[in-house]
């Protein structure tokens, strides 16, 4: 990653790629205090795009407002540098990755007295879990492992010392040759993916778990803005693992996984054990939205 051509936003101005780098004492190295987005823009008939740009921005600046980071940048400066970082890299679709990092004057515990600083990357990133999962779906494991709970962690933020836990789990599962891990809450109902947000369909109806200890995913929401549109009837609710098993059609939503369905779930198929019609539909939406083809989406889009 780290040796390649190309311009990072750093601090306010583009760095070479190569150049953009920090000193082995940050704090956020240590202690994994940092928070980040993951955006996606992509190729529409108007230009290239970013997918929800505002709703990401404010996340971001959210989680940093969690940790009592003070960030130099309003939401309109750290939005025209996404869309800058995506035009200096002549990059037609892309992931974009901003950080917001506490710096290395000072290494105890306590991040005050630190500087904090930001960094906007882009590159092109194809499907998450291969081009073969958004059509076929994906093997899911329930995890050993358990999802934060909201007085440990406080998963409104979108943490980078929270993603230990998510990297355990995916771990765990690909290790037993499944692709994904689906994380439990403390109290053992469904939360999410290591990396995405859960959906289950049964009888016409989608049902997703509530915020208690998911990540307030964008892909979520548009799923459930999408589904409304289209008079698919959609409940937050409490899941448990073997409501999964028995639903009719489950999938996972995130910027990089997109609208992924799940085959299985723990070795039992869900549904006919493929892609199921709701899903197709969600997706088929989604991807129209994101590539400019639906106006009735047109405002989640900012033109680079
Ligand atoms: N949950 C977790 C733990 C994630 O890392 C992500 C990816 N950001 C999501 C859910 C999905 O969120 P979004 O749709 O905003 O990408």
């Amino acid at each position: 990653m780290a040796d390649r051509d190309g311009s990072i936003w750093m601090d306010g101005k583009l760095v070479d790629w190569r150049s953009a780098n920090v000193h082995v004492l940050t704090h956020s190295l240590h202690y994994g205090m940092a928070v980040f987005e993951g955006v996606r823009a992509y190729k529409t008939p108007e230009g290239t795009a970013i997918f929800r740009l505002q709703e990401h921005t404010r996340r971001l600046l959210n989680s940093a407002k969690i940790f009592q980071m003070k960030v130099g940048y309003d939401a309109d400066t750290l939005m025209a540098a996404q869309c800058e970082v995506v035009r200096a890299n002549k990059l037609e679709s892309c992931y974009l990755r901003p950080l917001i990092w506490v710096g290395s004057e000072k290494l105890g515990i306590s991040a005050r007295d630190n500087t904090i600083h930001t960094a906007i990357a882009a590159w092109s990133w194809g499907a998450y879990l291969g081009e073969e999962a958004l059509a076929q779906g994906i093997r899911v494991k329930t995890s050993s492992f358990t999802r934060h709970h909201v007085n440990v962690s406080l998963v409104r933020a979108k943490a980078s010392g929270y993603y230990i836990n998510s990297i355990l789990a995916n771990q765990e599962a690909t290790a037993l040759g499944y692709d994904e891990a689906l994380l439990l809450d403390t109290e053992g109902y469904v939360s999410e993916g290591s990396g995405e947000n859960v959906f289950v369909v049964r009888d016409g109806t989608i049902y997703t778990p509530d915020l208690a200890s998911c990540l307030d995913g964008i892909t979520r929401n548009s799923v459930l803005q999408i589904a409304t549109d289209l008079g698919i009837p959609v409940r937050e609710k409490r899941i448990t693992r073997d409501e999964m098993y028995c639903a009719d059609e489950a999938f996972f939503s995130g910027t990089a996984a997109e609208i992924t369905p799940i085959r299985s779930l723990d070795d039992r198929e869900i549904g006919s054990g493929a892609r199921g019609p709701i899903t197709k539909q969600i997706q088929e939406t989604f991807f129209a939205a994101v590539a400019g083809k639906n106006p009735k989406y047109r405002h989640w889009l900012t033109l680079v």
